[in-house]
């Protein structure tokens, strides 16, 4: 199951948060044989409103979500890649996720001691990305003296590194992430090879005051998301941790009654679980039968085979070829014999990429 780091200076609100979305979204751990059992990791629900209409023309009672699994990556301070406070495990840490949530503290509260004496937003983030930044560098700088001598014997591998080093190792220098160089396909291979700390996806998380979230947005969030989009290619989205800690422990009724009250529309925890799940390129395709209703996660650019493999790893050994229909054109039609009998269903070959939405029976062999 791909993970999602929660990354941030220490009392931003990243623990609270944690707890909101494991608590809230929390999944059933039985319905996901292969996730991790950690006290700091969780297993989270993605929300879909397309299970509900298709629980209702599947008529069955079980439903059962994607899933993705966010780790709670505490402690990471100034100072890090030169081992201050746990610098090295957390650092390994991080590397071991597909994806970042980068919380940021966009709130003012004199209760609440700020690790680095003010709300500073840019600041904030800027000491995270440096030490991520000088850890990938220390790496980057090893690897370059290392394949330099294995590209004078005319290793082809070593040759292509190199290079890519040799671009990788200045842009890093101006502190920038390794996720902004620009690179071809064949260097986006080599480079994810390198597995930077930098290198990562990051969804910037504003979490903003309990009084700010209905506005939506206020001057360090605005900030947030210019300097997100100018500096690191990355989105950002506004929540309040503690209000969404407090909604997870309400029933959904209630909840709905509090956000009402608040002004706000929807939960952030949703928005952000679903901004983490697109950033990491991931869809979702259904399969739709009496038993059960069930959102499985692809990586965008799946080919049907691979998509079958996500239900189990022999059928995409075993696969024949896939029925599909658009989740809009069976919800349009009304159910599985009106859409039949308006052609919507496709017979697809292993050749075909599966689309977000798709529900899907697939055939296999022994
Ligand atoms: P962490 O160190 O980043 O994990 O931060 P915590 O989640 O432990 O939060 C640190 C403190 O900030 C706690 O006292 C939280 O109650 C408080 N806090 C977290 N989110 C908010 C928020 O949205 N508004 C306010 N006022 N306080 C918050």
């Amino acid at each position: 199951m791909l993970q999602a780091g929660i990354v941030g200076l220490p009392n931003v609100g990243k623990s609270t948060l944690f707890n909101a979305l494991t608590r809230s979204r929390k999944a059933e751990a039985a319905n996901y044989p292969f996730c991790t059992i950690e006290p700091n990791v969780g297993v989270v629900e993605v929300p879909d409103e397309r299970l509900q209409p298709l629980r209702e023309i599947a008529k069955t009672q079980v439903v059962i979500p994607a899933a993705i699994e966010f780790v709670d990556i505490a402690g990471l301070v100034a100072g890090a890649s030169e081992g201050e406070g746990l610098g090295n495990k957390f650092l390994a840490n991080i590397r071991e996720v597909d994806a970042i949530v980068h919380v940021v503290r966009c709130f003012e509260d004199d209760d609440v001691i700020h690790n680095m004496g003010s709300v500073d937003p840019i600041r904030d983030i800027e000491v995270i990305n440096t030490e991520l930044v000088l850890a990938d560098l220390q790496s980057a700088e090893m690897q370059l003296e290392k394949n330099r001598r294995k590209a004078k014997g005319n290793d082809k591998e070593a040759v292509a590194l190199v290079a890519l080093l040799e671009r990788l190792v200045p842009h890093l220098n101006d502190g920038k992430p390794a996720v902004t160089l620009e690179l071809n396909d064949e260097e986006e291979k080599v480079m994810k090879n390198l597995c930077l700390l930098s290198g990562k996806k990051v969804l910037y998380a504003c979490n903003v005051s309990e009084e700010d979230l209905s506005k939506g947005s206020n001057e360090y969030t605005e900030k947030v998301a210019t300097w997100a989009n100018e500096h690191h290619g990355a989105g950002s989205c506004v929540i309040c941790a503690r209000i969404e800690e407090e909604l997870s422990e309400l029933s959904p009724e209630e909840a709905a009654e509090y956000l009402e009250s608040l002004d706000v529309k929807g939960s952030g925890v949703s928005t952000l679980i679903r901004g983490a799940y697109a950033l990491l390129g991931l869809a979702s395709y259904f399969t739709a039968g009496e038993k059960e209703v069930r959102a499985w996660t692809f990586t965008q650019g799946m080919k049907a085979p691979q998509c079958a493999g996500v239900i189990h790893t022999d059928f995409e050994k075993t696969f024949i070829k896939a029925e599909v229909v658009s989740y809009e054109d069976l919800v349009a039609a009304g159910g599985v014999p009106a859409a039949r009998d308006a052609g919507k269903y496709r017979l697809e070959g292993k050749e075909y990429l599966f689309k977000d939405g798709d529900v899907a029976l697939f055939k296999t062999g022994a």
